[in-house]
């Protein structure tokens, strides 16, 4: 998201249609609010672009972007599948009322409890990692007297960085069964020779932030390859092609945004001309947008409060938040965008940084961003802040997460409360 794109009122951010500066003062501040309806046209977008090419599909969000029962419940709604990697997720999902049958479990070391709860809850797929995964599911069926749907993660060989791509012979990947080697062939066997498993189809994931549409070209002549050559030598054809996630969002005027429409069309047609060349049927195509579904619609509001003028150099705007709730910058930075969402229309006077309460200095949320003259208490509003923020937020230096709220239509819920002081102490106990 770019600044132009943002809407406001008498000089106030506006999110969902209400105001932002509001919300910190109700909800306090720091504060994750998410634009609903940004949301779920993300994902129509998707199914638009899925539909206006006559391709069956699958959409299914991938949980770890940010995982809470009201996503669950929008998601729902939007009669999306979902991706979990954990018991935690898929516990929250189910909690949410989210259908099993529309969940697909990933993962490159489920547990043995893990792998039970998935079968004994019906998830719809379980894909499948590595050797060890499938005598242990196998195990567990067996001992259950169950079945259930997987698919195999492959890793094909092909991996995009942002925006160049590589094709190797062999991928040094912790995720899935290589493909060069032969691995993948002898999970392909394994599985078709196992009752209990039915094998719908093949996955691969080659990146995040993805920009260029030729990295998914290249997976989905791989995955045709792949199948082509298990149809001739084991008589196996998948019905679903699973492409994964990691369409790009501009995070700065840096990044420029993929058209999904575009992109789509493109996979699309190389899927198309793939099964017409290998003549093979179309297969489903399923994919896994986390961050382009969450990230743009999410906003982290936070309140300034001290500063700090290094003489002649720099100066650093202190917010109320940081690294505890976007560990993004310090973990690999990460770049962001904010506005001070009660001076939106005021002129950009300060280049500074903006820095967290954390005691580590790479506690920086935004290295240089250009301010309005600011002063304690104005709210600071980060962008596009929707995915893998609060999802990977921590209590470090025992701060509380911060609250989520929805807002929609010009109303806004409280989905997620704010930790206490309480929630914080709340599993210790004494040891004298
Ligand atoms: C992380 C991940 C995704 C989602 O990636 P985004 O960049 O958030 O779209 C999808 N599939 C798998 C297997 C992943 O690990």
């Amino acid at each position: 998201m770019i600044s132009s794109e943002l809407t406001s009122e008498n000089g106030h951010l506006m999110i969902g249609g209400v105001d932002s500066v509001e919300l910190a003062s109700k909800y306090q501040t720091p504060l994750v609010v998410y634009d609903v309806e940004e949301i779920r046209n993300q994902i129509r977008r998707f199914k638009n672009s899925f539909e206006n090419n006559n391709l069956k599909y699958q959409v299914s969000y991938a949980s770890k972007a940010f995982a809470t029962i009201a996503i669950y419940q929008v998601l729902k709604q939007e009669d999306v599948h979902t991706d979990v990697v954990s018991g935690g997720e898929l516990y929250t999902a189910l909690k949410a009322g989210f259908p099993a049958e529309k969940i697909s479990f990933h993962g490159n070391n489920k547990s043995e409890e893990e792998l039970e709860m998935a079968v004994d809850n019906h998830v719809g797929v379980i894909i499948l990692d590595n050797f060890y995964e499938i005598d242990l599911l196998e195990k567990i069926l067996e001992t259950k007297d169950s079945k259930i749907k997987v698919m195999l993660r492959l890793t094909p060989g092909i991996s995009a960085h942002t925006h160049k791509y590589d094709q190797t012979g062999q991928v040094d990947s912790k995720f899935g069964f290589d493909v060069g080697s032969g691995q993948a062939t002898k999970a392909l066997q394994k599985v078709l020779s196992n009752k209990r498993m039915e094998l719908i189809g093949i996955h691969a994931h080659i990146g995040s932030q993805i920009f260029g549409v030729e990295g998914f070209v290249m997976l989905v002549k791989k995955m045709f390859e792949i199948a082509a050559d298990w149809k001739n030598n084991f008589d196996y054809v998948p019905n679903v092609i699973n492409l994964g996630g990691g369409f790009g969002i501009s995070y700065n005027d840096q990044d420029e945004a993929i058209r999904l429409d575009v992109f789509i069309k493109k996979i699309a047609e190389t899927v198309k001309q793939q099964a017409k060349e290998k003549n093979m049927n179309i297969p489903e195509i399923w994919i896994e947008p986390g961050r382009s579904i969450v990230g743009p619609a999410g906003f982290s509001l936070y309140t300034i409060g001290s500063r700090k003028d290094v003489p002649g150099l720099t100066s650093y705007v202190n917010v109320d938040g940081g690294m505890g709730d976007n560990i993004r910058p310090a973990l690999y930075q990460a770049k962001y965008e904010a506005v001070v969402a009660n001076k939106m229309n005021d002129k950009l006077t300060q280049d500074v940084h903006i820095s967290g309460k954390y005691c580590e200095s790479g506690d920086i949320l935004i290295d240089h961003q250009k301010l309005p003259d600011t002063k304690s208490g104005d709210i600071l509003a980060v962008l596009d802040a929707g995915a893998y923020g609060y999802s990977m937020a921590s209590n470090y230096n025992r701060n509380p997460r911060p609250a989520v709220v929805f807002a929609e239509n010009g109303h806004d819920k409280l989905v997620v409360e704010r930790e206490s002081y309480e929630d914080l102490i709340k599993l210790d106990r004494n040891y004298i």
